[in-house]
Order: C-alpha cells, then sequence, then structure tokens
C-alpha cells in the first residue's frame, strides 16, 4: 500500500511520502530504545506538565487539525473538530489522574511491607486505524506516556499527514525526542518491527485479520498485545421505551463518522409492537440526512474513507439485496466524484446475507424484528463481535436483564455508545482483549510489581 493523503471528496492525491527504509527504521527504534532509559526516570509532574502542553496544542490549533483529518479522511469538518477537543480531554485527563492510578498499592500480608509498584515496559508499538485518525492515537498516547513508555506509531496508510502531525504535537509540548515517534511504514512491515526486541509491547485498533497478525507475532515472541477489533453492534428497541429519542439517538448512532465506527450501531432490532412505527421515523430521519462536501458545516455524511471501502460496502449491500433483502431507502452509490454513499436502510435480512453477519463499515442500518426481550438478547448475542451494546427500555427489569446477559464490553441504557476517558473501553468476542481508557487503560503497559519485604 502506498502511503499517502488522497482527498476522499475530490480523489485528489495531496502528497505522497517513501516508506521508511531499513536504515530510518533503524535509527527510530534505537532512539526509542535510548529515549525510554531516561524518560521512564521523569516525574509525574514533569510528565504532567508536558501532557497538559499536548492539550493545549491541541485546543489553539484545533481547526488545521480537524482540516487535516477531514481532507485525510473525509469525517464532518465539525466532527473533526469534536474529535480534536475530545484529545485533548484524554491528555488532561491522564495528565491529571495517572499519578494516583499508579501509585504503590499497600496490601496487608504477613510481611513487614508488601505493595504492589506499576512501572513503565519500554518502547510499545501502536497500530492505528483511519477512521479517527486522532482520537485512537491520544487514548493509547495519552496514558502509555504518562506511564513512562514511550510510543511508536505506525498510523493506517491514508492518514499519514495525521500522523506526523500527532508526532509534533508531542515534540512541541516538550517531550523528549524519541518518547513518541510515527513511523511511516507499511502493514508489511509490522512483523518486524514486533519481532524486534527493544519493542516490547503492541496495541493494535482495526480489522480482526489485522489483529490476528499482530496477536499471533505478538505471541510468538511473548509480547503483551491489546486488541481492540471490529463489532456489530446491537441497538435493542423495546416496547416501554421513548420512541422519539430512540430514533433520533439512533439515526446519529448508525451514521457518526459517516457510518464508519466501530462502536456505530450496526444492527436495529426493534419488538414487534414498536417495529413498524420506528421504521417509519427511522426511515424519514435517514432520508433527512445531508450528504455533501464534509467541510461544510452543515453536513451531516461525507464521503467513506477510500475508493475501496466503497465498493466494499456497494457489495455487502448489492449481496444482501440479492439474497433477499429489503432496501427502504438508498442503497447506491451518490452520483458524484468522491466516495459517496446513500444513507441506507436493510430489512427482512436473510441469516445467508452479509449483512446478517458482516460489520458493515459505512451509512448503512439494518433493522431485525423481535417479539420479545429473549429473542432480542438471542439476536444481539448472534455474532462473533462484542464490542458494545444500545438498549432502550424504561422497564427495569428489562434493563437488568440486559445488563446481565448481552455478550459485549460496553452496554449504554438509553444513550449512544461512546468512549469516556473516564470509562474502560474494550470488547470481547472477535471484538478483541484488553482495555483502554480509566485506570484499565494505562495499567496495560506497566509492569504490576510485587514487593514483598519480610
Ligand atoms: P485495518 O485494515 O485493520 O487497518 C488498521 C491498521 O492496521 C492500519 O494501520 C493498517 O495499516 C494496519 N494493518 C492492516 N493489516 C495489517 C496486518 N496484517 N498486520 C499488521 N498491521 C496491519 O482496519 P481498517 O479497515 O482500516 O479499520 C476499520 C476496522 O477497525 C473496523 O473493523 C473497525 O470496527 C475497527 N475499529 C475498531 C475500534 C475499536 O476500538 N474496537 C476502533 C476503530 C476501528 P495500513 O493502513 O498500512 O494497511
Amino acid at each position: 500500500m502506498t502511503i499517502a493523503s488522497v482527498n476522499p471528496t475530490t480523489g485528489e492525491t495531496s502528497k505522497t511520502f517513501e516508506p521508511l527504509n531499513k536504515q530510518q527504521l533503524e535509527r527510530k527504534l534505537e532512539l526509542a530504545a535510548c529515549t525510554f532509559k531516561t524518560y521512564r526516570r521523569t516525574s509525574f509532574a514533569e510528565r504532567q506538565r508536558m501532557m497538559l502542553r499536548a492539550a493545549e496544542i491541541l485546543d489553539s490549533d484545533q481547526d488545521r487539525f480537524a482540516r487535516l483529518m477531514t481532507n485525510e479522511m473525509g469525517k464532518p469538518i465539525k466532527a473533526a473538530r469534536q474529535e480534536a477537543e475530545k484529545c485533548a480531554w484524554v491528555c488532561r485527563y491522564y495528565a491529571e489522574a495517572a499519578e494516583g492510578q499508579l501509585a504503590d498499592t499497600v496490601v496487608k500480608t504477613n510481611a513487614s511491607k508488601s505493595f504492589v509498584r506499576f512501572q513503565p515496559l519500554g518502547p510499545v508499538l501502536a497500530v492505528m486505524p483511519w477512521n479517527f485518525p486522532f482520537w485512537q492515537v491520544f487514548r493509547f498516547a495519552a496514558p502509555a506516556l504518562m506511564a513512562g513508555n514511550v510510543g511508536l506509531l505506525k498510523h493506517a496508510s491514508n492518514v499519514p499527514q495525521c500522523a506526523l502531525a500527532i508526532e509534533e504535537i508531542f515534540r512541541k509540548a516538550g517531550f523528549p525526542e524519541g518518547t513518541f515517534q510515527t513511523l511511516l511504514v507499511g502493514s508489511d512491515a509490522v512483523s518486524q518491527i514486533l519481532e524486534d526486541e527493544r519493542v516490547v509491547a503492541a496495541t493494535l485498533t482495526g480489522s480482526e485479520p489485522a489483529g490476528r497478525s499482530v496477536a499471533s507475532i505478538a505471541g510468538k515472541h511473548i509480547k503483551k498485545t491489546v486488541l481492540e477489533l471490529g463489532g456489530s453492534d446491537p441497538f435493542v428497541v423495546m416496547k416501554s421505551a421513548n420512541l422519539n429519542e430512540a430514533i433520533s439517538t439512533g439515526v446519529t448512532a448508525r451514521t457518526i463518522n459517516n457510518g464508519q465506527s466501530c462502536i456505530a450501531a450496526k444492527r436495529f432490532i426493534v419488538e414487534d409492537e414498536v417495529y413498524d412505527q420506528f421504521i417509519t421515523g427511522f426511515v424519514a430521519a435517514m432520508k433527512a440526512l445531508r450528504v455533501g462536501d464534509p467541510l461544510d458545516g452543515e453536513t451531516d455524511i461525507g464521503p467513506l474513507a477510500t475508493p475501496k471501502i466503497l465498493e466494499d460496502l456497494d457489495e455487502q449491500v448489492a449481496k444482501s439485496v440479492k439474497a433477499g433483502a429489503q432496501v427502504l431507502t438508498g442503497g447506491q452509490r451518490v452520483k458524484r466524484p468522491g466516495n459517496f454513499y446513500e444513507p441506507t436502510v436493510l430489512a427482512n435480512i436473510p441469516t445467508d446475507a452479509p449483512a446478517y453477519r458482516d460489520e458493515l463499515f459505512g451509512p448503512v442500518a439494518m433493522l431485525f424484528r423481535v417479539k420479545d426481550i429473549q429473542e432480542a438478547i438471542a439476536l444481539a448475542n448472534a455474532t462473533d463481535f462484542g464490542l458494545a451494546a444500545s438498549v432502550w427500555t424504561n422497564d427495569p427489569e428489562e434493563t437488568s436483564r440486559f445488563i446481565d446477559e448481552l455478550e459485549s464490553g460496553l452496554v449504554f441504557v438509553n444513550g449512544m455508545v461512546a468512549s469516556d476517558p473516564r470509562l474502560p473501553f474494550g470488547g470481547v468476542k472477535n471484538s478483541g482483549y484488553g482495555r483502554e481508557l480509566a485506570e484499565f487503560g494505562i495499567r496495560e503497559f506497566v509492569n504490576i510489581k510485587t514487593i514483598w519485604i519480610k
């Protein structure tokens, strides 16, 4: 894959980059290893000062970063601004919280003193996707750097300028050279980097095949990994729900980031009694969305990030329709330059259709009718993924059943699934393992050292 910025709205290539050669890569790995030796000894106060400065840079240059995201991967500009803002939030959150989260924890035993100490591991490789090109990186980097690790970013090949901008933010914030480096390399270089003994662990956010590959290489070399993979999140609406709120939130939850989010609501599972009413409102709201130039502040849905994503989505929908799925709105590419796809709703989806079992990465919603909560839970769990779920009900018994029985890393009740620095984030089943954010995220890449003194 070439490393290039190709504007998904126009198809124009604005910049291409040569991947790092062997010597350049070697220098960066060596710098990471050397920097770790000194950086690990910096105090929380020093790290905090630099991390707060990174947050200030994100705020003060928000417009430039937002335009960079929109021009490289097509997200609406208002969402890009919010993303930069959220990155500043996670920097501030860990700047304040890290010292407490990693403080020695005393445990009473038969020793005169026993406690747990959390120490950094070393250079951690982060393989990241393009869909939230800033957020995915910051939610790894803020805790990793506050814990005293150093970061090596292998970003998706279609967002190289975002990757370089992030490196620049950390440098300008005062982090020593080598604390956070962007490696402009293709995915074919990941195994070599991961096998290098100076790299001690890896985190990957992306697709299931990429996760399998990275985890197997890391496993062979006994290196810790965190995997944040795909999702086919259910959005369950029961008859006791506030229907209007469920409809408007459901449309946002499906189409956020032009439909390219791991935690987007993908399968709408609606109780029989309110199904028809839900469909009517939902389809009307999907039709009303404004598709267009993502740089226009009024646009709801911009282009998909690459022509390949557009082709894949188009094929998944076409195959599902061929298998018998019904198109309630959309179902076509938009006839204009760029990677645009119509907001689409599919219903009556047969079990052998791609829309039934696969993750659809674009503005395509799948509707399913169920007769009761038992059927709703069974269908919600009938996927290899287990990232998140949103359930809509005003019945306390139903709420507790959903909480207990849904097979997912997150359950949101009467709200849209969203990440929050204060709450752990991650999945079960093929959605991956490990957690990001909160105190769980910062403890993924540390040596949890037990100390026992007689
Ligand atoms: P992807 O193809 O897996 O790419 C993600 C990253 O992995 C890129 O940096 C890519 O590099 C690299 N990569 C791809 N194949 C690899 C391999 N075999 N070995 C090592 N690295 C490899 O994912 P995507 O299609 O761009 O992103 C969408 C997927 O990410 C969806 O499934 C989505 O649900 C998931 N996602 C999950 C989360 C979460 O938190 N759970 C968040 C966002 C997205 P190149 O670009 O150079 O190929």
